[in-house]
């Protein structure tokens, strides 16, 4: 069946952004305290990305063994007037979980849904950026068609970044929802009721097509490295294409995922 791209969506949504931005000059500061290379490509997304809608994005590159560093620059971001958003990319230094660094950011520049108040937000059904890769799958989800109202969502994986932010996003959508994990009893079983399965599992070629109902919408939000260096989704694609539609990877979570950011900064910068 077709593929669910995701560039020609963020492109559309970019272009909204960079229309409203053009008045504002949105800053975005990005704190990264890692040499990880998979994150070094993601902060050479997010630059592209703003470059492309017109937002300043202001890099702080941090000691990777000092958590303290990244604490003290994420207090002095949250309390900067020129800053508008802040995102705070992974890994962090040890003894500095992500939840705790999201408590550092002022919510209002939360626009990557970190901070235990966007999520609390969220749950309470009040306004908050919600994590900006969850609001993608919704935003593919959407573009796709794909009736939400009453279906069967299945999500694999629960971390804060993604499952669980996702399953609340998808409960407003009225979707019955179901999130598994490495403890659900029978994966298999599990994912094949679900008329949209969204794999967020970090897992290469985790889900198969005895995973998957014909006619399904599958997500795939997995990047998984391969040891030839390609990146490669948490979906056998090949497998699971002929009866499925299927985001690619990449080109289908990832674009959207930093539109979505950019948007955010946009919407954090109106409000100054
Ligand atoms: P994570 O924190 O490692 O969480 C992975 C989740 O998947 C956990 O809940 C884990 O279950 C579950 N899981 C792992 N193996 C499983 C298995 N064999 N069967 C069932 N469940 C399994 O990862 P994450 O940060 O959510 O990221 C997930 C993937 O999305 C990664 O590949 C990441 O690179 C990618 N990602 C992509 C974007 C994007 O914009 N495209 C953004 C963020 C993340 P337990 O809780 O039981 O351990």
């Amino acid at each position: 069946m077709t593929a669910l791209e995701g560039r020609a969506l963020a492109a559309g949504i970019r272009e909204a952004a960079a229309e409203e931005a053009a008045s504002l000059v949105p800053v975005l500061a990005a704190v990264v305290a890692t040499e990880d290379p998979a994150t070094a490509w993601y902060a050479g997304a997010l630059t592209k990305a703003a470059g492309a809608t017109g937002i300043e994005l202001r890099e702080s590159r941090l000691d990777p063994s000092d958590a303290s560093g990244v604490i003290e620059r994420l207090e002095s971001l949250s309390a900067d007037p020129e800053v508008d958003g802040i995102i705070c990319l992974t890994p962090l230094p040890e003894g500095l979980s992500l939840a705790e660094a999201g408590e550092l950011i002022a919510p209002g520049k939360d626009v990557d849904g970190a901070s235990p108040v966007s999520l609390g937000r969220l749950v309470a059904g009040l306004p908050a950026f919600a994590p900006a890769t969850a609001q993608a799958v919704i935003e593919l989800l959407r573009q796709s068609g794909t009736q939400l109202e009453g279906a069967n969502a299945v999500i694999v994986g629960r971390s804060i970044v993604v499952g669980k932010p996702l399953a609340l996003l998808l409960l407003d959508e009225n979707a019955t929802v179901t999130v598994a994990h490495t403890r659900t009893r029978d994966l298999e079983e599990t994912t094949r009721r679900a008329d949209v399965l969204v794999a967020a599992a970090g897992r290469a070629r985790l889900i198969g097509a005895e995973h998957v109902r014909p006619g399904a919408v599958v997500i795939d939000v997995g990047t998984n490295e391969e040891p030839d260096g390609s990146m490669v989704g948490d979906v056998d694609t090949a497998a699971v294409e002929p009866f499925a539609i299927v985001t690619p990877v990449p080109g289908g979570v990832g674009p959207v995922t930093t539109a979505v950011l950019m948007r955010n900064v946009v919407t954090a910068a109106k409000r100054r």
